[in-house]
């Protein structure tokens, strides 16, 4: 029994208002799916970079909500959404990292079958100015003006009406520089870059890439029953250090299960890696 094409010639609709169709559509299109645009439901309500609204619950489940909003919307039986974070990497220490995920949703098979990526390339941060000279410095390291900015007052700003979004050009970010400025407490402009995929070209790269893993997960089938979505679903550690052959906590085995089935198949040194490095010892290296 196979079901690779389970998805073929049926709709699925993306709920975006950011034109992260332009990345995700030309990816799952070898899926043979008919890829449809939803873009009149305002998903900035759902939570936002910029802080002026909360995001409700984790990256998955405010992806899931958006998912089934888009199903009840449109009728469609399929819907994909996408959700980003930011903050820290969590094994590079102080890098600043970008998680997106794209998520696909089938009603019909009941079906959840999420896409990731984990980025550094990502301009994430922010800055407080008291000129346009410093504004403009910040500016171009976060890549503007391909890139856009969000500029508010630094104090009392996340309470604060004044917040510009989206800016994209160097008249306008000296407007709100000034603007915010006059009217911070302590006469500063918060800088940061607009998050919001269709202001974020690094953003778009990395949601590409949640959308190619989400694509090889939709391709891996259960060798059992065929099911798609045959994926990891355990990281053993263990690894044996090269040096001294004490268990490290490198990857020594990925464990995939199938969701339909729940049969489990297990892949020895996934890295093609039998020791792993003294550096990571915790005996030869405390
Ligand atoms: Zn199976
Ligand atoms: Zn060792």
């Amino acid at each position: 029994m196979k079901h690779p094409d389970l998805f073929a010639n049926r709709t699925a609709v993306l709920i975006t208002k950011h034109k992260k169709d332009e990345v995700i559509f030309p990816v799952l299109a070898q899926t043979g799916m008919n890829l449809k645009l939803l873009d009149t439901i305002d998903t900035d309500t759902f939570g936002t970079f910029t802080r002026d609204i909360d995001r409700k619950g984790t990256q998955l489940e405010a992806a899931r909500y958006k998912a089934l909003k888009a199903i009840e919307e449109t009728g469609e039986s399929i819907a994909i959404a996408s959700e980003g974070s930011f903050g820290s990497h969590p094994t590079i220490f102080f890098a600043p990292a970008n998680v997106e995920l794209v998520l696909l949703i089938d009603t019909i098979n009941d079906i959840e079958i999420a896409g990731w990526e984990i980025s550094t390339d990502t301009n994430h941060s922010h800055s407080e100015v008291s000129s346009v000279k410093e504004a403009l410095k910040f500016a171009k390291q976060c890549g503007f003006p391909s890139h856009g900015l969000a500029v508010r007052p630094n104090t009392g700003g996340d309470n604060s009406d004044i917040l510009f979004k989206g800016i994209t050009s160097e008249k306008i970010l000296k407007e709100a520089v000034n603007k915010s400025i006059a009217e911070s407490l302590d006469g500063k402009a918060l800088l940061e870059p607009d998050m919001r995929a269709i202001y974020n070209p690094k953003r778009m790269k990395v949601i590409e890439k949640a959308t190619i893993n989400l694509l090889s997960k939709i391709k891996s089938l259960c060798p059992e029953c065929g099911w798609l979505g045959f994926e990891i679903t355990e990281w053993i550690n263990g690894l044996p250090c090269e040096n001294c052959f004490f268990p490290t906590r490198g990857i020594a085995k990925h464990i995939y299960q199938c969701k339909k089935c729940n049969h489990k198949k297990e892949i020895e040194y996934p890295y093609n890696q039998k020791y792993s490095e003294p550096t990571f010892c915790d005996f030869c290296n405390p």
